[in-house]
């Protein structure tokens, strides 16, 4: 047992000035990864500081409309929010399809999105693993990468990131508030993430001592429906393989709007940015939806097995979209 120090704040400045004291602190939040991983010994923090009193609870309206979720909302009280169920659909969808009931009720908004890879190697302290140890080398590149990165990822990591709720949140265009050191500051939660590069152990943009705060929805896009799809090994408790959430609003058969974001394919939750230009103003039909969707996989570069992945999501992709031009058309 290596021993750790423990502090519950109440304040989040002294919070951010605690673990901005030095490189061994980690925040604690609901545990269901940090403790995993203190267990396996990937994670050896000196100070814990819990987070559990301070005031990031709560979901409250932001003026103009769109909702704030505070850092501490649990992944179950946010799926259940009838505001989120309603107008953020795949919100909803995107955390119900997420780990179980009983870690959701534990697991948190922010722990969710900061929560670390699952990659076999990334958990083994016994094995090489650039992302925890630099420079000791990659084993999945040639070992178990099934369900490893096939966009964004290096020749030094091809881990994925497991978050459902961080693919949702890149689909709605949500932003991160972060208090730090030096003040607060927002971030969309797309650019929250870093792709691995040649230091595949700096996976965020958070500054030393950042603290997640809040997430921020905007009000929903008129006339838009929304939805998240997930591909996984077994029905609940698994990560995904392949996920897929949409935000789509069609016009006289054309697309309006259209976000879509991919999980399980690579290093951060992937922004499917070709297709979306590809696709506004073009017809909602199959034949637009699989040509955009291609495109955007076209720089896919999988290893020898998680070929499936490129197909899988493309289908996925083309299902969801063609799922929501009908549930669109049918309001
Ligand atoms: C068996 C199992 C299955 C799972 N399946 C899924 C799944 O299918 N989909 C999915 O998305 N997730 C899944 N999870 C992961 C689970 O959702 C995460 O463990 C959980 O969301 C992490 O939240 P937490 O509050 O417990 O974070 P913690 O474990 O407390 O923290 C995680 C990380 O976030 C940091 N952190 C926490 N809060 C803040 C903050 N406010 N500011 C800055 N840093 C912070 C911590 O320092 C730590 O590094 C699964 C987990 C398990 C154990
Ligand atoms: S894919 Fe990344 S996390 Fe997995 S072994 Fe390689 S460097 Fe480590």
């Amino acid at each position: 047992m290596r021993e750790f120090a423990y502090l519950r704040p109440t304040d989040a400045a002294q919070a951010v000035q605690l673990l901005a004291g030095g490189p061994e602190a980690r925040y604690l939040a609901g545990g269901t990864n940090l403790v995993d991983l203190m267990k396996l010994g990937v994670e050896r923090p000196r100070l814990l500081v819990d987070l559990g009193r301070l005031p990031l609870g709560g979901v409250a309206p932001l003026d103009g409309g769109g909702l704030r979720v505070g850092a501490l909302v649990t992944n179950a009280d946010l799926a259940a929010d009838p505001r989120v169920r309603t107008a953020y659909p795949v919100l909803s969808q995107a955390l119900l399809a997420g780990a179980s009931g009983q870690l959701r009720n534990r697991a948190t908004t922010a722990g969710n999105l900061l929560q670390r890879t699952r990659c076999p190697y990334f958990q083994d302290t016994a094995k090489p693993c650039n992302k925890r140890r630099p420079g000791t080398g990659c084993p999945a590149r040639e070992g178990v990468h099934r369900d490893l990165a096939v966009l964004g990822a290096s020749e030094h990591c091809i881990a994925t990131h497991p978050s459902d709720l961080a693919v949702a949140l890149s689909a709605l265009d949500a932003d991160v508030e972060l208090l730090g050191p030096d003040g607060a500051r927002t971030l969309h939660v797309t650019d929250l993430y870093r792709l691995p590069g040649d230091r595949p152990h700096e996976e965020h943009r958070l500054l030393p001592g950042e603290l997640i705060t809040a997430v921020r929805l905007p009000p929903p896009v008129p006339g838009a429906v929304s939805a998240y799809r997930k591909v996984r090994d077994r029905a609940s408790y698994a990560f995904a393989l392949a996920s897929a959430a949409g935000v789509l609003a069609v016009r006289d058969g054309r697309v309006t709007h259209l976000r879509v974001a991919f999980g399980g394919l690579a290093p951060k939750p992937w922004r499917a940015l070709t297709a979306e230009r590809l696709l506004l103003g073009a017809a909602a039909d199959e034949a637009s939806f699989a040509a955009a969707l291609e495109a955007e996989l076209a720089d896919a570069r999988p290893l020898r097995d998680n070929a499936y992945k490129v197909p899988l999501a493309r289908n996925l992709g083309v299902r969801l979209l063609c799922d929501l031009a009908a549930q669109g058309a049918a309001r």
